[in-house]
């Protein structure tokens, strides 16, 4: 396993790791495997690797593709559970999506892991499901063979850019949710939130990839993970910080609500917005361009919910 190194109590996390089989820093608590080696350069790593399982935040995704691009082997496959990595190219306005990426920088097939699965409570062995998203049947099989269990629950589709947009889509309606909470609104609020949030999702990815299969939403990569993140995601806690004093700055909020790690949902909601605006469809999408608004702080969280018609009275 890569780990970014970083020194926690004078000691390198790589080194605690391997000595206590603890990420103290990241996932205190948990015991890890025994046989899982903590190692400090990617490029070791992943030089003998037959399946890579890509697990970070989105933003450091093009930098360790860089790290790595050389030492590949041919035939690895890749599986991605990046939520949120999108790039729009300036001139024409197409999208790339973190798998894609993968893909194109090291030459080799990615599927995408998504689902309901906040981190903790996997972890903890508690009941989840995901949805493997693999074009290919016979590397879909394998991963699924790997990846499902009976706590772990995984079903297969081949709608691998669904499964991918879904996972990066809710954590910018995670935000409209962590500002209902804020603001003290009541669950049918709230609830009518999720509803339009699932809408709007909907609407981009089949406005984006009209061949994406619609009822891919209604695996535990769409409606199941918005719900588990609307709940007790690490972006509508955030969300919920800023509604509840909108002075504080977004980055001010990462690094005392997240403890080192990375709030995902203003930046993908950023670059949503940039393919909104490009293509022209801020009417279309009501809430994730008040979302963003309010993200941007062009206007307060409370007037989220009046520019998409709720009334909060
Ligand atoms: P957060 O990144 O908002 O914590 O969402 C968790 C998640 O994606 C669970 O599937």
């Amino acid at each position: 396993m890569w780990v970014h190194e970083e020194m926690v109590n004078g000691e390198k996390l790589t080194e605690i790791i391997n000595r206590d089989h603890e990420n103290v820093k990241y996932l205190p608590g948990i015991e890890l495997p025994y046989n899982l080696h903590a190692m400090p350069d990617a490029r070791e790593v992943v030089k003998d690797a037959a399946i890579l399982v890509f697990v970070l935040p989105h933003q450091f995704l093009p930098a360790l593709l860089n790290t790595i691009k050389n030492e590949v082997l041919p035939d690895a496959v890749a599986v991605s559970l990046v939520k949120g990595y999108l790039e729009i190219d300036r001139q024409d306005g197409t999208l790339r999506t973190g798998a894609q990426l993968i893909s194109s920088e090291l030459n080799i097939t990615c599927a995408v892991l998504n689902g309901a699965n906040v981190a903790s409570d996997v972890a903890e062995g508690h009941f989840a499901e995901a949805t493997l998203g693999c074009s290919n049947e016979t590397q879909s099989l394998t991963l699924w063979n790997l990846l499902n269990s009976e706590n772990f629950s995984v079903r297969t589709t081949k709608d691998v850019l669904g499964v991918e947009l879904c996972g990066g889509f809710k954590n910018v309606v995670a935000l409209a949710a962590g500002f209902s909470d804020g603001l003290g609104f009541p669950p049918n609020t709230k609830a009518a939130i999720l509803r339009r949030g699932l809408q709007e999702i909907s609407n981009l990815i089949q406005e984006l990839f009209p061949t994406s299969a619609p009822e891919t939403l209604l695996e535990s990569c769409g409606l199941a993970d918005l719900l588990t993140t609307c709940y007790s995601g690490r972006n509508r806690r955030c969300a919920q910080a800023f509604a509840e004093d909108v002075t504080r700055s977004w980055e001010d909020i990462e690094a005392k609500e997240l403890s080192g790690q990375k709030l995902q949902g203003p930046s993908t909601c950023i670059d949503v917005q940039s393919i909104i605006d490009k293509r022209g469809l801020r009417k279309k999408f009501p809430l994730f361009t008040a979302i963003y608004r309010a993200v941007i702080k062009e206007i307060t969280p409370d007037e989220v919910f009046k520019c998409i018609g709720i009334g909060t009275s």
